[in-house]
């Protein structure tokens, strides 16, 4: 079956000749029965899309039949190709790579299981032409379970865009389209594709959000439940977190090590006060133990926080990172 050309891993290949102006990255596990209708719905929707398209199909170790109909699909259809994983390493890891693989100057992320619309696309690609870096789809009329999967991720949505000032109605919804130069760069971990509109805002970038449809899934089932949630929030705070002190790490753990440090003296103070005015024995109180706890755990932090910056040093000057963005330079080639 195997008459496609194959190349050994890894092509990182951010270069290929006539590259398309636009990259469809689709995450592909369990999906066997929704392969052939959703490269059919996405070559019927991109067809003569000006630029040209390629479709990137990264398969995450399914264990049922979707390699194979990957393959078929790319014998009738050259634009599409396959990325195919050793093993599962999850919906971010395969959209990392989908994108890692991907040449177009717009890249838009789907979902594999036809909940998302590929009759979308190319309504979320005009948005970028009118000068925006993203946009994101929004499920407004979303048709998934309503108490498990609707109701929590409301809630969820508004946490993030309370934390990360950037408001949007559905992180979720992998129907998204980006400039590429926004997504270079950006490496994705655990839960985290659905905070690049976030990364994006924060390097910048212009996001808006785009209406799009939602179907009920027809084939396969859905990998996940409720515990998504709790990964998300943790990885918001992760996310927030590198935001705001990834360079200069002291400054959140000495702020932590101040107001232990600070305590521990209030505590000491009131003890000794305690003793002093009232004849309160220190030891009645429980107030020596809290003066040592926050005492030990101002200075621990203070030493984390230094720790941490010398990790951080490592990090930036290991991989040759800066720790700002230029968008443009100008008047800069003074020719010879
Ligand atoms: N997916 C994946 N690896 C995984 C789990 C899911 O690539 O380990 C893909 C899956 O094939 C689908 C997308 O990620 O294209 C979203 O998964 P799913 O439909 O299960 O999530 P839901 O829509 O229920 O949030
Ligand atoms: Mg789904």
């Amino acid at each position: 079956m195997n008459d496609l050309a194959t190349v050994e891993a890894p092509v990182l290949d951010g270069s290929r000749e006539h590259a398309p102006r636009i990259s469809v990255v689709v995450p592909v596990f369990n999906e066997e029965r929704n392969v052939a209708p959703l490269v059919e719905a996405l070559v019927g929707a991109l067809e003569g899309i000006p630029g040209g398209f390629e479709i990137i199909a990264v398969n995450d170790g399914s264990r049922d039949g979707s390699l194979a109909a990957l393959i078929e699909e790319a014998k009738a259809h050259p634009q599409l190709r396959i990325v195919d994983f050793r093993r599962n390493f999850g919906q971010t890891a395969a959209l990392m790579a989908g994108i890692d693989h991907a040449t177009g100057e717009i890249m838009v992320l789907i979902d594999a299981d036809l909940q998302n619309d590929p009759r979308d696309i190319p309504m979320l690609v005009d948005k970028l032409a009118e000068g925006f870096d993203v946009a994101s789809g929004w499920r407004r009329d979303r048709k998934d379970a309503r108490l498990s999967r609707t109701f929590p991720s409301r809630v969820a949505n508004g946490i993030i865009s309370w934390i990360s000032g950037v408001s949007l109605h559905d992180y979720g919804c992998t129907l998204k389209a980006y400039r590429a130069d926004v997504l270079k760069g950006v490496r994705l971990y655990g839960e985290m594709h659905r905070f690049i509109p976030i990364y994006a805002h924060w390097m910048g970038g212009r996001v808006t959000e785009v209406p799009v449809r939602h179907h009920a899934r027809k084939f396969g089932r859905s990998n996940y439940g409720l515990e998504r949630i709790l990964k998300v929030l943790l990885d918001l705070v992760v996310v927030k977190f590198l935001d705001r002190y990834l360079v200069k790490p002291i400054y959140i753990f000495g702020g932590f090590a101040a107001l232990s440090l600070a305590g521990s003296i209030v505590t000491l103070a009131v003890m000794i006060g305690l003793k002093v005015f009232a004849g309160v024995s220190m030891i009645s109180t429980p107030l020596p133990l809290l003066t040592a706890m926050m005492f030990l755990v101002g200075v621990l932090s203070l030493l984390m926080g230094l720790l941490a910056e010398i990790t951080v040093r490592t990090y930036f000057e290991a991989q040759n990172r800066r720790h700002y963005l230029v968008r443009k330079l100008y008047n800069f080639s003074r020719g010879a």
